[in-house]
């Protein structure tokens, strides 16, 4: 099948790219002697997740017991849920545990009771980290003392095992530049293996601490990783995007991510097209170094990595995508043509379609399906509330 056959709008991948991507970034996390366990939320889809495994991956990081679940199911046996345990999730936490090795997050002492009571009766030992916050400032914790205390606090719990520290620079992303980028990366290790250091010099420290750091621009762009850190965990990178480009984590010939879509309406100041919000996910991008880059950026040159710079995907509605710009360009767009868009943020935009269509230059290879799954909750079936009576 050509890829011109899709119905649009469609969600592409091109499969060298992808294999390209993985392979680098398993190439880097070895030369730089830590392990790999790359956040498959990007992707949410088994297939890729092997390929990261046959390249080396040690296990996968998951930011939902939904997607762990949905990889479990796949064979995935080394999961760290990155995301704080909630206390209503323990007991869906401690159900995985019986059959996989499932690390999680907390960033305060209030799941840690009901979670080893749980783990007790289960029989099981759960591995617990702690999030340190590395200046994103959004979870996790600043100041040592605090870590040293919930550390404690772990390891005086039956049936868990404080097993180390986590981290996410998220802040990179509104990094004005790549040496401002660069800066965050240091700091995310030294503030890490500070911290790492003084756990290291307590005796109820387990003598294999992870030390684990990572998002797409800090790890694709440092030029080392230091002695302590232990494990990365980017997710961007299998596909990157828009956001990764202008900030300097990967070139636009990487981007392994694209939406298809087809013009449905040409006026004279303006084009539509069949990818709105629904399709592209209304992630602004890197607009604070780039103002106007809009919802995506449009293909002029595929394989040169080149995009329309006179014409912007400017606003979207919830299936609508309105394109604007200099009046030949957009006069130069015919109803039913078809345009390819790099999105600002693969991982939103991976996240609103059910799969993938895999394409190899033009053809289309292979459909791989994207795991949405959510937990689901149990309701008791309300007949009397949709039947009269
Ligand atoms: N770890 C955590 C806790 C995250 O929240 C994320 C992404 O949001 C990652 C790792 C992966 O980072 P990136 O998306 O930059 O690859």
């Amino acid at each position: 099948m050509d890829v011109l056959d899709l119905q649009t709008p469609a969600l592409l991948i091109d499969r060298e790219r992808l294999q390209s991507n993985i392979s680098s970034m398993a190439t880097k996390a070895k030369s730089f002697n830590v392990d790999l366990r790359p956040h498959i939320k990007t992707h949410k889809c088994i297939e890729i997740a092997r390929m990261q495994q046959v390249a080396g991956c040690k296990g996968i990081t998951v930011s939902t017991l939904g997607e762990a679940k949905a990889f479990a199911g796949a064979g995935f046996d080394d999961i760290t849920l990155a995301f704080p345990l909630a206390g209503q999730k323990v007991g869906q936490a401690v159900a995985l545990s019986k059959t996989t090795k499932l690390s999680v997050l907390v960033d305060n002492p209030s799941p840690l009771k009901e979670l080893s009571e749980q783990a007790y009766h289960a029989g099981v030992v759960v591995p617990v980290l702690i999030k340190v916050d590395c200046g994103y400032h959004r979870c996790g914790i600043e100041s040592y003392p605090e870590v040293e205390a919930l550390a404690s606090r772990i390891h005086a719990l039956p049936n868990l095992t404080f097993s180390g520290i986590l981290t996410h620079a998220g802040h990179s992303y509104t990094a004005p530049s790549k040496d401002e980028v660069l800066m965050i990366a240091d700091s995310e290790q030294e503030i890490m293996i500070d911290f790492a250091v003084k756990l290291q010099a307590r005796p109820t420290t387990p003598s294999q601490l992870t030390v684990s750091i990572g998002s797409t621009p800090t790890i694709s762009t440092t030029p080392r990783i230091r002695k302590g850190i232990t494990e990365v965990r980017p997710g961007n990178y299998v596909f990157f995007d828009y956001t990764q480009v202008a900030l300097g984590s990967c070139k636009s010939t990487a981007c392994a991510l694209s939406v298809l879509a087809t013009v449905v309406g040409t006026f004279a100041d303006r084009v539509i097209i069949d990818a709105g919000a629904t399709a592209l996910s209304k992630d602004e991008g890197p607009h604070h170094i780039e103002p106007d880059c809009g919802f995506g950026k449009i293909v002029e040159d595929y394989e040169n990595g080149t995009y329309v710079e006179d014409l912007k995907i400017t606003a979207l509605s919830q299936e609508h995508g309105k394109i604007t710009g200099d009046s030949r360009s957009l006069s130069s767009l015919r109803a039913n043509d078809q345009i390819r868009i790099v999105p600002n943020h693969s991982c939103l935009t991976a996240n609103l379609f059910d799969s993938y269509y895999v394409i190899d230059g033009s053809s289309v290879v292979g459909k791989w399906k994207i795991e949405r799954t959510r937990l689901q909750s149990k309701i008791q079936s309300s007949k009397s509330c949709l039947e009269p009576g």
